[in-house]
């Protein structure tokens, strides 16, 4: 069985965290566009110097050529046995890019709206590796993270800022869910991280 898996749901769902969880379970890799976008710079490919010009300009990324980043890092070697793509797509713009691949499984983490407020009110994001931390976990600004690196809340971390975040997703990634139809398998997201790993296992 190959699991070429879209994980997607609100941000603050902890997405992130059970593509990790699941990628050591089924043994495949998990992939976040935007790790997949700092890895492209990283490379000093010619793509990633193109999203280097285009970022530091403040632009965004084309879907386009988003899409041909993608479709790249599932022809190495280690996603031949599947994957696992965190948050993406997140609207039906980027979904009509996604042209090239079918995934066989969309698992949509549902959380209430103040849930998410309520927990990404309290993320941390490491300065240096970009990991995810929340000040519940006794972390506050300003600490170190294992890498040695400043943990800090990013403006988009805001009240006002993930309000906004979530309208978007309400707006532009619930018609993408839409389109993936029969496909699509919902999990409570409310609970502990090893109870919504466990709810998604039940569904593979
Ligand atoms: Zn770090």
């Amino acid at each position: 069985m190959i699991y070429k898996m879209l994980l997607m749901g609100p941000q603050g769902c902890g997405k992130g965290t059970q593509a990790e969880i699941v990628s050591k379970i089924l043994r495949v890799p998990a992939l976040s566009m935007g790790q997949l976008l700092r890895d492209e710079i990283a490379s000093g490919s010619d793509l990633g110097k193109k999203f280097d010009v285009i970022l530091k300009r403040g632009d965004l990324v084309s879907d386009e050529d988003a899409a041909m980043m993608l479709k790249r890092r599932l022809e190495k070697s280690d996603a031949q046995g599947g994957y696992i793509i965190d948050g993406y797509p997140r609207n039906l713009s980027q979904w009509k890019a996604f042209d090239f691949d079918t995934p066989t499984h969309v698992i949509v983490i549902d959380v209430p709206r103040e849930e998410s407020l309520k927990r990404l009110g309290g993320r941390l994001t490491c300065r240096v590796c970009n990991k995810v931390g929340a000040m519940k976990d006794g972390i506050k600004p300003g600490d170190l993270c294992a890498c040695g690196g400043e943990w800090y809340q990013r403006d988009d971390d805001t009240p006002e800022a993930i309000s906004r975040r979530l309208q978007i997703y309400e707006n532009d990634t619930q018609p993408v869910i839409e389109k993936y139809g029969a496909l699509v398998k919902r999990v409570d997201g409310v609970g502990s991280v090893e109870e919504v790993a466990t709810r998604i296992k039940q569904l593979l």
